[in-house]
């Protein structure tokens, strides 16, 4: 071979090589992936002074940040209210939602959802002093949820009273200022308003609240994104990243 050529073959086999690492091509918007979410659900996503993608931190946003580089794209995140995800994904303003969201069946009529990711559990977090001991008891009292999450769902199927907040911190705040007597929501943002939040604990009760599996949502028919979204949670779940990343953020909320 000539030298030019030769280089020439060499320079091609380091693009080939750089695309197979990479997985070039395909990338959405330009090679930017805008993932919605509500950062208002620690310790899967939260604001600080500097989080892995701009001011967003957690377990969900390390996890968008990784698929976007396996994908060789970069990661953006949209912050809005829960309520509004899967409106803004239908209506293309963000190409996937990762937000805590449990992947239910009512939200899968009108969007697809990766490889679960994450498995949770409905909660209930109530004052020390508390006599609630399973989700029965709650029938006499005074209950808070978030608007939209599956926690609502949950006490609305169970058929008692409830005011719903647009924000975990506000329905804790009741609690913790005596204005409620229970809030129900994830396990893993209960332990982190508990250890926020002197005079609280948590109660489970398992045969109450079903478990939930938190998946990223894509528009209904994206097979492309979501095959790209598959193949690095499965490779982050193979490799232990996913639960290396819920014991880093849960240490890191609890401080
Ligand atoms: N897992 C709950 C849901 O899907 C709450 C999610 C959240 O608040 N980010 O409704």
């Amino acid at each position: 071979m000539k030298k030019a050529t030769k280089v020439m073959a060499l320079a091609a086999a380091m693009v080939m090589l750089a695309c197979t690492l990479t997985a070039c091509g395909g990338s959405s918007k330009g090679g930017k992936l805008t993932f919605g979410t509500n950062a208002e659900f620690p310790p899967f996503e939260f604001v600080t002074s500097e989080g892995v993608i701009d001011q967003y931190d957690g377990i969900d946003m390390a996890i968008a940040k990784s698929i976007a580089e396996q994908n060789d794209m970069t990661a953006a995140i949209e912050n809005m209210e829960f309520d509004s995800l899967l409106v803004a994904l239908q209506n293309g303003q963000i190409d996937a939602v990762i937000a805590g969201m449990t992947a239910t069946d009512e939200r899968r009529e009108t969007v697809d959802f990766s490889t679960p990711y994450y498995t949770a559990t409905q909660v209930m977090i109530v004052k020390e002093d508390s006599d609630i001991a399973a989700a029965a008891d709650m029938a006499d009292k005074k209950i808070c949820v978030v608007q939209g999450y599956t926690g609502e769902v949950c006490v609305n199927d169970m058929g008692y009273p409830y005011e719903a907040f647009k924000k975990g911190t506000e329905a804790v705040m009741e609690l913790v200022n005596g204005k409620c007597d229970v809030v129900v929501i994830d396990s893993a943002t209960a332990q982190k308003y508990v250890s926020d939040n002197e005079g609280l604990k948590i109660v489970e009760d398992a045969s109450a609240f079903e478990s939930e599996e938190y998946a990223i949502a894509v528009q209904k028919g994206n097979t492309e994104l979501l095959e790209k979204i598959n193949k690095s949670i499965e490779a982050m779940l193979a490799d232990g990243t996913v639960n290396e990343l819920a014991v880093k953020y849960t240490e890191a909320v609890a401080e």
